[in-house]
Protein backbone atom coordinates (compact mmCIF):
# COMPACT_ATOMS: atom_id res chain seq x y z
CA UNK A 1 0.00 0.00 0.00
CA UNK A 2 1.25 3.27 -0.83
CA UNK A 3 0.74 6.37 0.71
CA UNK A 4 -2.52 7.66 -0.91
CA UNK A 5 -3.78 3.71 -0.15
CA UNK A 6 -3.27 4.04 3.58
CA UNK A 7 -5.18 7.40 3.85
CA UNK A 8 -8.02 5.79 2.04
CA UNK A 9 -7.91 2.77 3.77
CA UNK A 10 -7.66 4.11 7.19
CA UNK A 11 -10.68 6.41 6.53
CA UNK A 12 -13.12 3.58 4.75
CA UNK A 13 -11.68 1.26 8.23
CA UNK A 14 -13.00 3.90 10.50
CA UNK A 15 -15.97 4.48 8.58
CA UNK A 16 -17.09 0.94 8.78
CA UNK A 17 -16.22 1.19 12.18
CA UNK A 18 -19.19 4.15 12.61
CA UNK A 19 -16.75 7.20 12.39
CA UNK A 20 -18.31 10.02 10.33
CA UNK A 21 -15.71 11.97 8.60
CA UNK A 22 -14.97 15.47 8.97
CA UNK A 23 -13.89 18.18 6.95
CA UNK A 24 -10.21 18.59 8.14
CA UNK A 25 -9.33 22.26 9.99
CA UNK A 26 -7.67 24.99 8.11
CA UNK A 27 -3.58 24.83 8.45
CA UNK A 28 -4.40 28.45 9.99
CA UNK A 29 -6.58 27.93 13.43
CA UNK A 30 -10.01 29.79 12.92
CA UNK A 31 -10.86 31.62 16.42
CA UNK A 32 -7.22 30.38 17.95
CA UNK A 33 -5.21 33.21 18.44
CA UNK A 34 -2.21 31.11 20.72
CA UNK A 35 -0.95 29.38 18.22
CA UNK A 36 0.28 30.12 14.37
CA UNK A 37 -0.78 26.92 13.08
CA UNK A 38 -2.78 23.82 13.47
CA UNK A 39 -0.29 21.19 14.30
CA UNK A 40 -2.60 17.88 15.24
CA UNK A 41 -5.93 16.45 14.29
CA UNK A 42 -7.02 16.92 18.39
CA UNK A 43 -6.69 20.86 17.92
CA UNK A 44 -9.72 22.08 16.07
CA UNK A 45 -11.45 18.90 18.10
CA UNK A 46 -10.68 20.50 21.57
CA UNK A 47 -13.72 21.96 22.28
CA UNK A 48 -15.69 18.82 21.32
CA UNK A 49 -13.27 16.96 24.01
CA UNK A 50 -14.00 19.34 26.44
CA UNK A 51 -17.26 18.29 26.43
CA UNK A 52 -19.01 20.87 23.62
CA UNK A 53 -21.71 18.43 21.84
CA UNK A 54 -20.29 17.58 17.89
CA UNK A 55 -22.90 17.63 15.25
CA UNK A 56 -21.26 14.88 13.49
CA UNK A 57 -21.73 12.76 16.49
CA UNK A 58 -19.57 10.86 18.84
CA UNK A 59 -17.15 8.82 16.62
CA UNK A 60 -15.10 11.33 14.07
CA UNK A 61 -12.39 10.91 11.93
CA UNK A 62 -10.09 12.48 9.49
CA UNK A 63 -6.84 13.00 8.09
CA UNK A 64 -5.50 16.39 9.45
CA UNK A 65 -2.77 18.89 7.39
CA UNK A 66 -0.64 19.77 10.12
CA UNK A 67 1.93 22.06 10.01
CA UNK A 68 5.17 22.38 13.06
CA UNK A 69 7.31 25.02 12.19
CA UNK A 70 9.11 24.12 15.57
CA UNK A 71 10.30 21.21 14.02
CA UNK A 72 12.11 22.88 11.35
CA UNK A 73 15.40 22.37 12.28
CA UNK A 74 14.46 18.54 12.75
CA UNK A 75 13.81 18.83 8.60
CA UNK A 76 16.69 16.94 6.78
CA UNK A 77 16.60 13.89 9.24
CA UNK A 78 14.72 10.88 8.06
CA UNK A 79 11.04 11.16 9.99
CA UNK A 80 10.68 14.91 11.08
CA UNK A 81 8.63 17.08 8.51
CA UNK A 82 7.09 20.52 8.74
CA UNK A 83 4.42 19.64 6.82
CA UNK A 84 2.74 16.13 7.20
CA UNK A 85 -1.07 14.53 7.39
CA UNK A 86 -2.20 13.60 10.94
CA UNK A 87 -4.84 10.25 10.17
CA UNK A 88 -7.33 11.07 13.81
CA UNK A 89 -9.74 9.08 15.25
CA UNK A 90 -11.73 10.38 17.93
CA UNK A 91 -14.70 8.63 20.62
CA UNK A 92 -16.31 11.45 22.52
CA UNK A 93 -17.20 9.62 25.40
CA UNK A 94 -18.14 6.91 23.72
CA UNK A 95 -15.62 3.76 23.17
CA UNK A 96 -12.62 3.58 25.52
CA UNK A 97 -8.83 2.10 25.40
CA UNK A 98 -9.74 -1.58 24.28
CA UNK A 99 -12.09 -0.67 20.96
CA UNK A 100 -8.93 1.53 20.66
CA UNK A 101 -6.15 -0.33 20.88
CA UNK A 102 -8.21 -3.76 19.27
CA UNK A 103 -8.93 -1.22 16.12
CA UNK A 104 -5.23 0.79 15.65
CA UNK A 105 -3.18 -2.82 15.76
CA UNK A 106 -5.68 -4.55 13.39
CA UNK A 107 -5.37 -1.39 10.85
CA UNK A 108 -1.47 -1.83 11.03
CA UNK A 109 -1.13 -5.16 10.91
CA UNK A 110 -4.44 -6.66 8.84
CA UNK A 111 -5.39 -3.04 6.58
CA UNK A 112 -1.51 -1.91 6.02
CA UNK A 113 0.24 -5.16 6.57
CA UNK A 114 2.97 -4.17 9.18
CA UNK A 115 4.44 -7.41 10.43
CA UNK A 116 3.21 -7.25 14.02
CA UNK A 117 6.65 -8.51 15.66
CA UNK A 118 8.09 -5.37 14.62
CA UNK A 119 5.24 -3.23 17.00
CA UNK A 120 6.74 -1.85 20.14
CA UNK A 121 4.28 0.44 22.23
CA UNK A 122 4.68 2.64 25.61
CA UNK A 123 2.08 2.81 28.18
CA UNK A 124 2.33 5.56 31.36
CA UNK A 125 4.18 4.67 34.41
CA UNK A 126 2.38 5.60 36.90
CA UNK A 127 2.87 8.51 39.48
CA UNK A 128 2.82 7.61 42.88
CA UNK A 129 2.79 11.44 44.30
CA UNK A 130 -0.17 12.04 42.20
CA UNK A 131 -2.00 8.72 42.73
CA UNK A 132 -2.27 7.89 39.14
CA UNK A 133 -1.76 4.41 38.50
CA UNK A 134 -0.08 2.66 36.25
CA UNK A 135 -1.28 2.09 32.97
CA UNK A 136 -1.97 -1.78 33.68
CA UNK A 137 -5.13 -1.63 31.97
CA UNK A 138 -3.55 -0.67 28.48
CA UNK A 139 -0.75 -3.01 29.00
CA UNK A 140 -2.86 -5.82 29.29
CA UNK A 141 -4.65 -4.78 26.22
CA UNK A 142 -1.64 -4.61 24.32
CA UNK A 143 -0.19 -7.88 25.27
CA UNK A 144 -3.80 -9.61 24.46
CA UNK A 145 -3.82 -8.49 20.99
CA UNK A 146 -0.16 -9.33 20.64
CA UNK A 147 -0.80 -12.88 22.06
CA UNK A 148 -3.49 -13.35 19.36
CA UNK A 149 -0.82 -13.07 17.03
CA UNK A 150 1.15 -16.07 18.51
CA UNK A 151 3.90 -12.80 19.60
CA UNK A 152 4.48 -13.14 23.69
CA UNK A 153 4.74 -8.96 24.84
CA UNK A 154 7.36 -9.04 27.07
CA UNK A 155 6.91 -6.18 29.37
CA UNK A 156 10.27 -4.58 29.63
CA UNK A 157 11.86 -1.63 31.51
CA UNK A 158 10.11 -0.84 34.43
CA UNK A 159 11.24 2.45 35.58
CA UNK A 160 11.70 5.98 33.28
CA UNK A 161 13.12 6.91 29.89
CA UNK A 162 16.00 7.23 31.87
CA UNK A 163 16.30 3.38 33.02
CA UNK A 164 15.47 3.16 29.10
CA UNK A 165 18.86 4.84 28.31
CA UNK A 166 20.64 2.31 30.51
CA UNK A 167 19.21 -0.80 29.75
CA UNK A 168 18.64 -0.77 26.31
CA UNK A 169 16.00 -3.36 24.74
CA UNK A 170 16.19 -7.28 25.25
CA UNK A 171 14.76 -9.24 23.10
CA UNK A 172 11.40 -9.87 23.02
CA UNK A 173 10.59 -7.03 25.15
CA UNK A 174 7.22 -4.77 23.81
CA UNK A 175 6.12 -2.97 26.23
CA UNK A 176 7.60 -0.22 27.58
CA UNK A 177 6.48 2.02 30.47
CA UNK A 178 7.44 5.78 30.70
CA UNK A 179 6.98 8.63 32.90
CA UNK A 180 4.82 12.08 32.47
CA UNK A 181 7.18 13.51 30.12
CA UNK A 182 6.83 11.12 27.51
CA UNK A 183 3.08 9.16 28.25
CA UNK A 184 0.87 11.70 29.88
CA UNK A 185 -1.23 14.55 28.35
CA UNK A 186 -2.83 17.18 29.26
CA UNK A 187 -4.37 20.69 28.52
CA UNK A 188 -1.75 22.63 30.23
CA UNK A 189 -3.60 23.95 33.14
CA UNK A 190 -5.41 26.29 31.70
CA UNK A 191 -8.58 25.15 33.13
CA UNK A 192 -7.98 24.54 36.25
CA UNK A 193 -10.53 26.34 38.65
CA UNK A 194 -12.94 25.93 35.97
CA UNK A 195 -16.23 23.93 36.75
CA UNK A 196 -14.07 21.54 33.83
CA UNK A 197 -11.22 21.67 35.55
CA UNK A 198 -8.71 20.18 33.79
CA UNK A 199 -8.61 16.92 31.21
CA UNK A 200 -5.62 14.80 31.26
CA UNK A 201 -4.90 11.37 31.16
CA UNK A 202 -2.20 8.62 29.82
CA UNK A 203 -1.45 7.87 26.47
CA UNK A 204 -0.03 4.60 24.48
CA UNK A 205 2.23 5.26 21.71
CA UNK A 206 3.20 2.98 19.14
CA UNK A 207 6.44 2.38 17.46
CA UNK A 208 8.04 0.63 14.50
CA UNK A 209 11.18 -1.11 15.29
CA UNK A 210 13.91 -1.29 12.35
CA UNK A 211 16.13 -3.46 14.28
CA UNK A 212 19.72 -2.92 15.85
CA UNK A 213 21.08 -2.17 12.01
CA UNK A 214 19.39 0.93 12.59
CA UNK A 215 20.93 1.60 15.98
CA UNK A 216 22.82 4.95 16.39
CA UNK A 217 25.14 4.08 19.78
CA UNK A 218 26.23 7.97 19.79
CA UNK A 219 22.03 8.09 21.08
CA UNK A 220 22.81 5.85 24.06
CA UNK A 221 21.09 2.39 24.17
CA UNK A 222 17.95 1.47 21.93
CA UNK A 223 14.93 2.14 23.57
CA UNK A 224 11.69 3.13 21.83
CA UNK A 225 11.82 7.44 23.17
CA UNK A 226 15.42 7.24 22.18
CA UNK A 227 16.05 9.16 18.57
CA UNK A 228 18.72 6.41 18.56
CA UNK A 229 17.37 5.20 14.78
CA UNK A 230 16.15 2.01 15.46
CA UNK A 231 12.21 2.81 16.61
CA UNK A 232 10.20 5.11 14.59
CA UNK A 233 7.04 6.72 16.81
CA UNK A 234 4.19 6.30 14.29
CA UNK A 235 0.99 6.61 16.16
CA UNK A 236 -0.16 7.85 19.63
CA UNK A 237 -3.66 7.19 21.48
CA UNK A 238 -4.35 9.75 24.58
CA UNK A 239 -6.71 8.14 27.08
CA UNK A 240 -8.47 11.26 28.41
CA UNK A 241 -9.56 10.12 31.91
CA UNK A 242 -9.09 12.24 34.98
CA UNK A 243 -9.46 15.57 36.14
CA UNK A 244 -7.01 17.51 37.56
CA UNK A 245 -8.44 19.70 39.98
CA UNK A 246 -7.41 23.24 41.72
CA UNK A 247 -5.97 21.72 45.10
CA UNK A 248 -3.61 19.44 42.79
CA UNK A 249 -6.14 15.93 42.55
CA UNK A 250 -7.39 13.94 40.33
CA UNK A 251 -10.86 12.91 39.90
CA UNK A 252 -11.58 9.94 37.03
CA UNK A 253 -14.22 11.26 34.28
CA UNK A 254 -17.24 10.26 33.46
CA UNK A 255 -16.86 11.19 30.06
CA UNK A 256 -13.85 9.08 28.67
CA UNK A 257 -12.13 10.39 25.54
CA UNK A 258 -10.19 9.05 23.35
CA UNK A 259 -7.96 11.19 20.76
CA UNK A 260 -5.81 9.09 18.49
CA UNK A 261 -3.13 10.51 15.77
CA UNK A 262 -0.90 8.72 13.61
CA UNK A 263 1.72 10.16 11.27
CA UNK A 264 0.29 9.29 7.67
CA UNK A 265 4.10 9.56 5.97
CA UNK A 266 5.63 8.12 9.04
CA UNK A 267 2.90 4.53 8.45
CA UNK A 268 3.85 4.66 4.86
CA UNK A 269 7.46 4.56 5.77
CA UNK A 270 6.82 1.54 7.77
CA UNK A 271 4.74 -0.35 5.08
CA UNK A 272 7.64 0.26 3.03
CA UNK A 273 10.31 -1.00 5.71
CA UNK A 274 12.06 1.63 5.45
CA UNK A 275 13.08 4.58 8.36
CA UNK A 276 13.08 7.19 5.40
CA UNK A 277 9.64 9.03 5.17
CA UNK A 278 10.92 11.01 2.05
CA UNK A 279 11.05 7.29 0.04
CA UNK A 280 7.10 7.52 0.13
CA UNK A 281 4.62 7.56 -2.69
CA UNK A 282 3.82 11.52 -1.66
CA UNK A 283 7.34 12.69 -1.53
CA UNK A 284 9.68 10.35 -3.22
CA UNK A 285 8.68 11.73 -6.62
CA UNK A 286 9.44 15.37 -5.34
CA UNK A 287 13.03 14.48 -4.66
CA UNK A 288 13.69 12.40 -7.73
CA UNK A 289 12.42 15.55 -9.55
CA UNK A 290 15.18 17.78 -7.34
CA UNK A 291 17.56 15.41 -7.53
CA UNK A 292 17.29 15.29 -11.53
CA UNK A 293 17.06 19.44 -11.77
CA UNK A 294 19.98 19.59 -9.46
CA UNK A 295 22.11 16.61 -10.37
CA UNK A 296 22.88 16.41 -6.78
CA UNK A 297 22.69 12.22 -5.28
CA UNK A 298 19.78 11.56 -2.74
CA UNK A 299 22.35 8.21 -1.62
CA UNK A 300 25.49 10.73 -1.17
CA UNK A 301 23.49 13.52 0.99
CA UNK A 302 20.03 13.39 1.27
CA UNK A 303 19.16 16.72 3.91
CA UNK A 304 19.13 19.35 1.19
CA UNK A 305 17.10 17.47 -1.20
CA UNK A 306 14.49 16.69 1.55
CA UNK A 307 14.60 20.09 3.00
CA UNK A 308 13.38 21.61 -0.31
CA UNK A 309 10.67 19.15 -0.74
CA UNK A 310 9.43 19.25 2.72
CA UNK A 311 9.31 22.84 2.54
CA UNK A 312 7.64 23.76 -0.84
CA UNK A 313 5.35 21.43 0.07
CA UNK A 314 4.30 23.08 3.41
CA UNK A 315 4.24 26.19 1.17
CA UNK A 316 1.95 24.50 -1.66
CA UNK A 317 -0.14 23.61 1.59
CA UNK A 318 -0.15 27.44 2.86
CA UNK A 319 -1.31 28.79 -0.19
CA UNK A 320 -4.33 26.75 -0.71
CA UNK A 321 -5.25 27.57 2.93
CA UNK A 322 -4.77 31.32 2.15
CA UNK A 323 -1.25 32.09 3.63
CA UNK A 324 0.62 34.59 1.68
CA UNK A 325 4.45 35.36 1.89
CA UNK A 326 4.87 38.25 4.12
CA UNK A 327 7.18 39.56 7.38
CA UNK A 328 4.30 38.53 9.83
CA UNK A 329 2.92 35.25 11.81
CA UNK A 330 2.32 32.69 9.44
CA UNK A 331 3.28 34.67 6.40
CA UNK A 332 6.78 34.83 7.68
CA UNK A 333 7.22 31.11 7.99
CA UNK A 334 6.04 30.76 5.14
CA UNK A 335 8.30 33.11 3.08
CA UNK A 336 11.16 31.42 5.53
CA UNK A 337 10.18 27.69 4.23
CA UNK A 338 10.37 29.27 0.65
CA UNK A 339 13.22 31.17 0.96
CA UNK A 340 15.08 28.41 3.04
CA UNK A 341 14.15 26.04 -0.08
CA UNK A 342 15.86 28.42 -2.53
CA UNK A 343 18.91 28.74 -0.27
CA UNK A 344 19.41 25.28 -0.34
CA UNK A 345 18.73 24.40 -3.56
CA UNK A 346 21.22 27.20 -4.36
CA UNK A 347 23.69 25.26 -2.09
CA UNK A 348 23.33 21.80 -4.35
CA UNK A 349 24.21 24.90 -7.27
CA UNK A 350 20.24 24.50 -8.37
CA UNK A 351 20.40 27.83 -9.54
CA UNK A 352 17.90 28.19 -12.14
CA UNK A 353 14.03 28.76 -11.16
CA UNK A 354 12.69 25.33 -10.47
CA UNK A 355 9.30 26.41 -8.04
CA UNK A 356 7.28 26.01 -11.19
CA UNK A 357 7.72 22.39 -12.29
CA UNK A 358 8.18 21.58 -8.40
CA UNK A 359 5.09 23.46 -6.92
CA UNK A 360 3.09 21.61 -10.40
CA UNK A 361 4.05 18.33 -9.14
CA UNK A 362 3.32 18.65 -5.74
CA UNK A 363 -0.16 19.84 -6.78
CA UNK A 364 -0.35 16.90 -9.04
CA UNK A 365 0.50 14.22 -6.05
CA UNK A 366 -2.58 15.80 -3.94
CA UNK A 367 -5.42 17.52 -6.26
CA UNK A 368 -7.35 13.82 -6.02
CA UNK A 369 -7.47 13.84 -2.66
CA UNK A 370 -7.87 17.84 -1.43
CA UNK A 371 -9.78 19.08 -4.57
CA UNK A 372 -9.30 22.59 -2.99
CA UNK A 373 -5.78 22.15 -4.45
CA UNK A 374 -7.35 21.57 -7.97
CA UNK A 375 -9.66 24.84 -7.62
CA UNK A 376 -6.62 27.10 -6.65
CA UNK A 377 -3.95 25.45 -8.51
CA UNK A 378 -3.02 28.83 -11.02
CA UNK A 379 -3.04 31.27 -7.66
CA UNK A 380 -1.05 28.54 -5.91
CA UNK A 381 1.51 28.63 -8.72
CA UNK A 382 1.16 32.62 -9.02
CA UNK A 383 2.01 33.33 -5.38
CA UNK A 384 5.33 30.80 -5.40
CA UNK A 385 6.76 31.97 -8.30
CA UNK A 386 6.39 35.62 -7.50
CA UNK A 387 8.16 35.30 -4.20
CA UNK A 388 11.07 32.78 -6.22
CA UNK A 389 11.16 35.78 -8.51
CA UNK A 390 12.09 38.32 -5.97
CA UNK A 391 14.40 36.56 -3.58
CA UNK A 392 16.39 35.43 -6.88
CA UNK A 393 16.83 38.76 -7.50
CA UNK A 394 17.56 39.58 -4.22
CA UNK A 395 20.07 36.80 -4.49
CA UNK A 396 21.44 37.58 -7.50
CA UNK A 397 22.22 41.23 -6.83
CA UNK A 398 24.20 39.85 -3.59
CA UNK A 399 26.29 37.18 -5.74
CA UNK A 400 27.31 39.75 -8.12
CA UNK A 401 28.48 41.62 -4.71
CA UNK A 402 30.51 39.06 -3.67
CA UNK A 403 31.86 38.50 -7.00
CA UNK A 404 33.09 42.03 -6.96
CA UNK A 405 35.04 41.24 -3.67
CA UNK A 406 37.48 38.76 -6.29
CA UNK A 407 40.82 39.43 -5.41
CA UNK A 408 40.43 40.79 -1.95
CA UNK A 409 39.31 39.17 1.10
CA UNK A 410 35.52 38.57 2.63
CA UNK A 411 35.06 40.35 6.26
CA UNK A 412 32.54 39.90 8.81
CA UNK A 413 31.38 43.72 7.89
CA UNK A 414 31.01 42.87 4.36
CA UNK A 415 28.80 39.58 5.24
CA UNK A 416 26.97 42.32 7.67
CA UNK A 417 26.31 44.94 5.29
CA UNK A 418 25.20 41.93 2.63
CA UNK A 419 22.66 40.64 4.66
CA UNK A 420 21.55 44.09 6.12
CA UNK A 421 21.32 46.56 3.09
CA UNK A 422 20.65 43.41 0.82
CA UNK A 423 18.30 40.70 2.57
CA UNK A 424 21.59 38.59 1.13
CA UNK A 425 21.65 35.59 4.02
CA UNK A 426 25.25 35.41 5.48
CA UNK A 427 25.37 31.67 5.22
CA UNK A 428 25.01 32.08 1.26
CA UNK A 429 27.98 34.56 1.51
CA UNK A 430 30.08 32.59 2.79
CA UNK A 431 29.58 29.44 0.58
CA UNK A 432 29.92 31.71 -2.10
CA UNK A 433 33.18 33.44 -1.48
CA UNK A 434 34.22 28.90 -0.93
CA UNK A 435 32.93 28.74 -4.43
CA UNK A 436 34.68 31.90 -5.60
CA UNK A 437 37.56 30.94 -3.83
CA UNK A 438 37.41 34.32 -2.40
CA UNK A 439 39.14 34.42 1.26
CA UNK A 440 36.68 34.73 3.87
CA UNK A 441 38.15 36.32 7.17
CA UNK A 442 38.50 33.62 9.95
CA UNK A 443 37.54 35.59 12.42
CA UNK A 444 34.01 36.72 10.66
CA UNK A 445 31.51 36.09 13.49
CA UNK A 446 32.89 38.77 15.47
CA UNK A 447 33.03 41.15 13.02
CA UNK A 448 29.63 40.45 11.91
CA UNK A 449 28.91 40.64 15.43
CA UNK A 450 30.44 44.38 15.51
CA UNK A 451 28.81 45.06 12.75
CA UNK A 452 25.19 44.42 14.08
CA UNK A 453 26.02 45.73 17.44
CA UNK A 454 27.49 48.78 16.06
CA UNK A 455 24.28 49.15 13.65
CA UNK A 456 22.06 48.59 16.81
CA UNK A 457 23.45 51.68 18.87
CA UNK A 458 23.08 53.84 15.60
CA UNK A 459 19.22 52.92 15.94
CA UNK A 460 19.15 52.83 19.50
CA UNK A 461 20.51 56.66 19.53
CA UNK A 462 18.09 57.35 16.49
CA UNK A 463 15.46 56.67 18.47
CA UNK A 464 16.29 58.74 21.71
CA UNK A 465 16.26 61.36 19.44
CA UNK A 466 13.62 61.18 18.81
CA UNK A 467 11.97 60.69 21.75
CA UNK A 468 13.81 64.17 23.24
CA UNK A 469 12.46 65.74 20.22
CA UNK A 470 8.92 66.71 21.09
CA UNK A 471 8.21 68.63 17.64
P1 LIG B 1 8.20 12.80 17.53
O1 LIG B 1 8.48 12.32 18.94
O2 LIG B 1 8.66 11.85 16.51
O3 LIG B 1 8.64 14.21 17.29
P2 LIG B 1 5.61 13.59 18.47
O4 LIG B 1 5.54 12.81 19.74
O5 LIG B 1 6.02 15.02 18.55
O6 LIG B 1 6.59 12.82 17.40
P3 LIG B 1 2.73 13.60 18.31
O7 LIG B 1 2.52 14.99 18.79
O8 LIG B 1 2.46 12.48 19.25
O9 LIG B 1 4.23 13.48 17.70
O10 LIG B 1 1.89 13.43 16.96
C1 LIG B 1 1.26 12.22 16.57
C2 LIG B 1 1.96 11.54 15.41
O11 LIG B 1 2.25 12.45 14.34
C3 LIG B 1 3.32 10.97 15.76
O12 LIG B 1 3.17 9.71 16.36
C4 LIG B 1 3.99 10.87 14.40
O13 LIG B 1 3.60 9.69 13.74
C5 LIG B 1 3.41 12.05 13.64
N1 LIG B 1 4.37 13.19 13.60
C6 LIG B 1 4.63 14.07 14.61
N2 LIG B 1 5.51 15.02 14.23
C7 LIG B 1 5.83 14.73 12.94
C8 LIG B 1 6.67 15.36 11.98
N3 LIG B 1 7.37 16.47 12.26
N4 LIG B 1 6.77 14.80 10.74
C9 LIG B 1 6.05 13.69 10.44
N5 LIG B 1 5.23 13.06 11.30
C10 LIG B 1 5.10 13.56 12.53
MG1 LIG C 1 7.82 15.95 18.04
MG1 LIG D 1 7.23 11.63 20.52
MG1 LIG E 1 3.96 11.49 20.39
Amino acid sequence: MDAHDIRNAYLDFQRERGHVQIARANLVPRGDGSTLFTGSGMQALLPYLLGEHHPDGIRLTDSQPCLRAQDIEEVGDNRHTTFFEMLGNWSLGDYFKEQQIRAFFAFLVDVVGLDPTKLAVSCFIGDEEYGIPRDDEAAAIWQAVFAERGIEARIATVGSQADGDARGVAPGEKIFFYDSGENWWSRGGSLLGTPLGDPCGPDSEVFYDFGPDHHDASFGKAHPASDSGQFMEIGNQVFMQYRREQDGSFTPLTQRNVDFGGGLERIAAAALDTPDVYRISLLWPIVETLSRLSGASYEADPRPLRIIADHLRGAVFLAVDGVRPSNKEQGYVMRRLLRRAIRTAYSIDLRDTFFEEVVGQIADLYENDYPEIRSAREEIVAVLLKEERSFRRTLEAGLRMIGGYAGGTLTGEDIFRLSDTNGFPRELSIEEAERLGIPVEPDWAAGYDAALRAQQERSRGASHLGAADPA
